[in-house]
């Protein structure tokens, strides 16, 4: 954690501040290596210190060593404590991350002294030095994504009319879950015939049928890390007309993924895709973004795929390309994948097909 301790410092002159807390529970996972559910990393440039109570000691011990270890009763008046040394400098807290009643605290000891530092509201430091993954971390990614890869073509098997959304999902937690992940990365969706016109539909007791798109949503958690891909399939014969909607999607997709590279606006590879989908006459039925930056958490600011997004991609940088057209009461398609940014474009790390797949009906 030393390298990325150093490159928080790094970034706190253009902050303008003298030192961070850290509260945000992935951040604080990021910054230290402690998996637990409390506990503050004051990082300054003097010092690194993680605070935590009774509960979390020998666990912070064992995973945050390059932190000095504060153990805490009053969490408040501990923080207050260690900032003593600090008094008259700007401290920034997350602002994204830190409740109104949690500001109340920092900036009002519970002595009743004024705050010794100046608190100042920092957002997306620690987001900014996690979208570009090392090394290690696209190992622990490309692990999670081959697990959900697995998932899938052991999935093609159950997809079978009578078998219910609902079964095909836990099919999938528990395979997944057997391959060695420590969680889902989010609660899968299944969704057959018209419940895949709902980008976020939840799986239900309705029973797969012949004639119908499945759109499969999902992914686990390796060590932290999290993966997430789609795939629609077919049960029986499509039609001309679906087979047209999916190539449509394919191509869009495609087409996002060979946009993605150093130095590309992340809203220029979602209008790639999009246009491919609004050209064919579907713009008004893709109506999410094209995909989100990965990682420790399943949805990432950096990169954002959309029509907003302002983010210029570095090498690093992880992300999902998932355009999708969606027909009400009739279904929906979605195709996703993983890319990483290389220094000349982008390595896909789903290793799935995305031929559509007609399974026996
Ligand atoms: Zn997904
Ligand atoms: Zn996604």
């Amino acid at each position: 954690m030393q390298e990325r301790i150093e490159r928080l410092r790094a970034a706190f002159k253009d902050a303008d501040i003298d030192g961070l807390l850290v509260t945000g529970a992935t951040n604080r996972r990021y910054m230290t290596g402690f998996t637990g559910s409390a506990g503050m990393a004051l990082i300054t440039r003097e010092e690194a210190l993680f605070l935590t109570d009774f509960r979390y000691v020998e666990q912070a011990k064992a995973q945050a060593p390059d932190y000095t270890l504060v153990r805490y009763d009053d969490p408040y008046a501990t923080l207050h404590q260690r900032l003593a040394r600090y008094a008259g400098r700007r401290i920034g807290f997350e602002s994204h991350h830190v409740t109104v009643e949690q500001l109340e605290n920092l900036k009002n000891p519970p002595d009743g002294q004024p705050a010794a530092v100046e608190w100042v509201p920092v957002k997306g430091l620690v987001e900014e030095l996690r979208g570009r993954k090392s090394q290690e971390e696209l190992e622990l990614i490309q692990a999670a994504v081959d697990v959900a890869d697995r998932a899938f073509s052991y999935i093609l098997d159950h997809l079978r009319p009578g078998a219910t959304e609902k079964e095909i999902a836990w099919k999938l937690e528990v395979f997944m879950r057997e391959q060695g992940a420590e969680a889902l990365a989010f609660p899968s969706i299944v969704a057959s015939g018209p419940n895949g016109a709902l980008p976020h539909a939840r799986p239900t007791d309705k029973p797969l049928a012949a004639g119908e798109f499945v759109t499969l949503d999902f992914g686990c958690v390796w060590k932290g890390y999290c993966s997430d891909m789609t795939r629609t399939v077919f049960i029986g014969r499509p039609t001309d007309e679906d087979r047209v909607l999916y190539e449509l999607v394919l191509r869009a997709q495609q087409a996002g993924v060979e946009a993605v590279r150093p130095g590309v606006v992340a809203k220029d590879v979602d209008a790639t895709a999009r246009n491919i989908i609004a050209e064919a006459g579907y713009g008004d039925f893709f109506g999410h973004g094209l995909g989100h930056g990965i990682g420790l958490d399943v949805h990432e600011e950096i990169p954002r795929f959309s029509t907003r997004g302002g983010v210029v991609l570095e090498p690093g940088m992880v992300g999902s390309i998932e355009p999708g057209v969606y027909l009400p009461g009739r279904g929906g398609i979605r195709i996703e994948d993983l890319v990483v940014v290389t220094e000349d474009g982008c390595r896909i790390l789903t290793k799935s097909t995305k031929e559509l797949i007609c399974l026996p009906a």
